[in-house]
């Protein structure tokens, strides 16, 4: 049989995810690769998602959510960031963020269309953006000063007259960047100027460090009505497995989106939604304890990750720090992360595989710090070996 796969999806074949994970599996490995916390989101949520099931939540919920879900993330969005979205026509339930980005890129992007993401970028971007046949333009992230940043001229010039998104992830995984205001305005000026929609990806909203904050895009004048902004309940509340994600945007955006959502999936799991319902109404604290918690494991991995020879880079926000591998006298990341195992029993992400010019982040990996002190601990002191 020739190759049964289409030719726009072949350089997806397999993630680095899957390769490193197996990796770690087969070599007995520490994996500070996978960004997945090892520890579970707050009990009485979970509880809530088992009463649920046991209450006969088992069958097709409404297309765009189950209303009480809709209507406690309306009221999230106006406790927290003054943005008010009617839970009739704004907010669409989504089966996470991952099926949220593909469906808002299917159906806001024609064949030939561009979208711009900033590398490093998300895995799945390119692929969604392979899938609806639109083309991905790459605005590199480099360190300024400790901190990943763009430079706005290179965002300016990389939109055409093709340019129809603008992919915008903050806080950004995986620099651990939390855009300022700054850099949120060049955005929203560009958009505003040349007619572009902000699709944002906010799953790591509520994960920031050192006071900072996270801003939505869509706070910023003129920014609402033209951006679908992404989240994602496993992020915030530490259960990747659920699945559960939502955008909120205008009417017509929303029903452009679940346009394609609706023949992806049809819907959401209906469990699931109602235990998120409770998470975003009484789970909040539960998230800032999580959130303290993360900077604790963060600064526990940087202190190690530097007495280990690497160069580290601060992240205000996301579960990840970039490290810089060249003072260990290495050069390429994706080599050193193949030999990680054996040299040191830690399994870690070269930075290089999410980008599009991979020569800009060959000397970059990222590890992970949502795992258990312990784990943190005995990997930090398996990569002192590493320098002696
Ligand atoms: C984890 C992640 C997603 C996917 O979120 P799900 O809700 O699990 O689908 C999307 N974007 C970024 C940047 C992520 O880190």
């Amino acid at each position: 049989m020739t190759e049964p796969l289409v030719a726009r999806m072949r350089a997806f074949g397999t993630t680095i995810f899957a390769e490193m994970s197996a990796l770690a599996a087969e070599t007995g490995s520490i994996n500070l690769g996978q960004g997945f916390p090892d520890t579970d989101g707050p009990a009485a949520m979970l509880d809530r998602a088992v009463q649920a099931i046991t209450a006969g939540a088992n069958q097709y919920p409404p297309g765009p959510g189950i209303l009480e879900l809709r209507r406690a993330i309306s009221e999230h969005r106006s406790a927290h960031y003054d943005l008010s979205y009617d839970p009739a026509g704004e907010i669409l339930v989504t089966v996470g963020a991952t099926e949220a980005i593909a469906s808002a890129v299917l159906a806001l992007c024609e064949p030939g269309d561009e979208v711009i993401a900033f590398e490093p970028y998300y895995d799945s971007y390119a692929a969604s953006i392979a899938l609806a046949q639109a083309r991905l333009v790459a605005v590199t992230m480099r360190p300024v000063e400790g901190r990943f940043t763009f430079d706005p001229d290179e965002l300016r010039a990389a939109v055409t007259p093709r340019t129809r998104v603008i992919l915008v992830n903050s806080p950004h995984n995986p620099t651990g960047t939390v855009f300022t205001r700054a850099e949120l305005e060049a955005i929203a000026e560009l958009c505003q100027e040349r007619g572009l929609i902000a699709v944002t990806d906010e799953v790591y909203e509520h994960l920031t460090f050192d006071g900072v904050e996270h801003i939505p895009l869509a706070t910023l004048p003129g920014m609402r009505e033209r951006t679908v902004m992404i989240s994602s309940a496993g992020k915030t509340f530490s259960v990747t497995g659920w699945k559960t994600g939502w955008i909120c945007a205008p009417p017509t955006l929303v029903t452009a989106v679940q346009t394609v959502k609706q023949f992806l999936t049809f819907t959401s799991s209906a469990p699931w939604q109602l235990a998120v319902a409770y998470g975003l109404r009484h789970e909040l604290e539960w998230v800032s304890a999580l959130r303290a918690g993360l900077q604790d494991k963060r600064d526990r991995l940087m202190e190690g990750l530097a007495a280990a020879g690497f160069s580290v880079l601060r992240p205000s926000g996301t579960y990840f720090v970039q490290t810089d591998i060249r003072p260990l006298g290495f050069t390429d990341g994706l080599e050193l992360t193949r030999r990680l195992p054996e040299l040191a029993g830690v399994v870690a992400i070269p930075t290089q595989v999410f980008y599009d010019h991979a020569d800009r982040g060959r000397h970059f990996v990222r590890f992970a710090f949502c795992k258990k002190d312990e784990v943190i601990d005995e990997a930090v002191t398996r990569l002192k070996h590493l320098s002696t």
